[in-house]
């Protein structure tokens, strides 16, 4: 039997969820002085902490580091319980009330939430939602000897004798990367014409390469059934994941359901619902990201608590954690026409801190609006000790490919390439120039 506990008790503002979005949410709020409830139904970290990008990056360090599988999954919860507690200590702030439980939205300014026997509602006259997103596992799928999604990957605690990895999006793409190096052979299954549909292709030409090179059977445009599996075979399915937004409360409120039910929010993170923001993987948005999560959080409390801030996407840097890494920033070549931009190029190849390093896989490329001032459109590297922040801060303070092609750049250093990057693109705009007579 469930126990209602007093009057609800009143905040300024409530989170439900406490992942990235959530945790900066509830933080930012506390940050401007409102007292903010912060609801979750397990630990505080989300999908990132606990099932995403910490234990997926700590089991790729761990492999580029040859460090023993078991030696690394224990290393993986050691991470994970070390983030967790630094978490913790800053949700302590006294403004912020972390309050354990499932989360039911009752109306916009309540909050029912239960943990166990014991029923709360909490009130406040704004509400984020960032309740995230869960993996997708497809009916029907063959009979193996295991078969797990990415949250499944997290807790592998042995290597299988062969992964087959459905997906070849970023996620399938890092584990498959990631067991490959441990020795287990690996065959991708991917339905679409190509690995990582939201590159441009000679990117993904790059990666597939490199993924052939080293013994990983990629097979695109092919379906699971046109794969023979072992009865000992681990099917590891990332075919993506669907925002989890039902059975929170939010079909009754009136709120607009975009692609696989993720919320539809304007500019603002406002759903139109009067006092009710969402944020992160729980939209309908281009962008499942940590980072952006964040980024959106601070937009949403920001508006809920007066100002007025907007969401900008102009510069969302992404790193796809394979071997070579994979990076990109802003426009991709297929947003953009043909006639609106030149591309800047720089192979590894010729760039001398890589042919110290003995790996010159890969490339820099930039993207340039071809009409003047000539500003960074966006950018992508495929290669090894790379770092994508060095364009993605040209680009967000407005630098022109004059600018990065002009600035002085530690030499030997794989940065440089950068800088060819744009000396190819500033060489193109020129003979383009000179074809004009201008
Ligand atoms: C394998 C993998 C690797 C990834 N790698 C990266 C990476 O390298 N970089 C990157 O930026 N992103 C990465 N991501 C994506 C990243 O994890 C997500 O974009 C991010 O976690 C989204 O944050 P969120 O706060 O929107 O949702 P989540 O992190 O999913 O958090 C939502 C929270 O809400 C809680 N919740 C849901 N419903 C309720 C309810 N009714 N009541 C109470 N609580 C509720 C959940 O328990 C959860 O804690 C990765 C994801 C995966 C799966």
């Amino acid at each position: 039997m469930s126990a209602t506990i007093g009057q609800p008790v009143e905040y300024e503002l409530m989170v439900l969820g406490a992942g990235p979005g959530g945790y900066s949410a509830a933080l930012e709020a506390a940050r401007l002085g409102a007292r903010v409830a912060l609801i979750e139904r397990d630990e505080p970290g989300g999908t990132c902490l606990h099932r995403g990008c910490i234990p997926a990056k700590t089991m790729y360090e761990a492999s580029r580091h040859c460090e023993p599988f078991h030696e690394a999954t224990e290393r993986r919860y050691r991470v994970i319980r070390e983030l967790h507690g630094q978490l913790l200590k800053l949700l302590t702030h006294p403004k912020i009330t972390l309050i354990r439980g499932q989360g039911f939205i009752e109306t916009p300014s309540r909050v029912r939430v239960t943990t166990g026997d014991d029923v709360q509602i909490i009130a406040a006259p704004r509400l984020v939602v960032a309740t995230g997103s869960v993996p997708i596992m497809p009916d029907g799928l063959p009979a193996v000897g295991r078969k797990m999604d990415s949250d499944g990957a997290t807790f592998l605690e042995a290597l299988p004798a062969r992964a087959v990895v459905l997906g070849g999006g970023y996620t399938g793409c890092e584990y498959a990367g990631i067991l490959n190096t441990y020795g287990v052979p690996v065959v991708i299954v991917e339905l679409g014409e190509h690995l990582l549909m939201t590159e441009d292709a000679d990117v993904v030409a790059e990666l597939t390469a490199n993924f052939t090179a080293r013994g990983i059977d990629v097979r695109t445009g092919t379906s699971l059934e046109e794969v023979e599996l072992q009865p000992t075979d681990l099917l590891l399915v990332t075919v993506g994941r669907v925002p989890e937004s039902s059975g929170v409360g939010l079909e009754q409120l009136g709120v607009r359901f975009g692609r696989r039910n993720g919320l539809v929010v304007n500019e603002r993170m406002e759903t139109g619902v009067p006092g009710v923001y969402a944020i992160g993987d729980v939209l309908d948005a281009k962008w499942r990201f940590a980072h952006v999560a964040e980024a959106e959080a601070k937009v949403a409390v920001r508006n809920a608590l007066g100002q007025d801030a907007r969401a900008d996407y102009r510069v969302v840097p992404s790193t796809i954690f394979t071997d070579p890494l994979v990076m990109s920033v802003g426009a991709r070549e297929s947003d953009l026409s043909r006639e609106d931009y030149v591309v800047g190029k720089a192979p590894f190849r010729y760039n001398s801190m890589a042919n110290c390093s003995g790996d010159t896989r890969g490339f820099v490329k930039i993207l340039v609006e071809r009409g003047a001032p000539h500003r960074i459109l966006g950018a992508a590297a495929v290669g090894q000790d790379i770092e994508i922040h060095q364009m993605a801060m040209a680009m967000a303070s407005g630098a022109t490919v004059h600018d990065v092609s002009e600035m002085i750049h530690f030499h030997p250093s794989r940065g440089e390439a950068v800088k060819q990057a744009a000396e190819a693109a500033v060489r193109r705009l020129e003979a383009e120039a000179r074809r004009a007579g201008r």
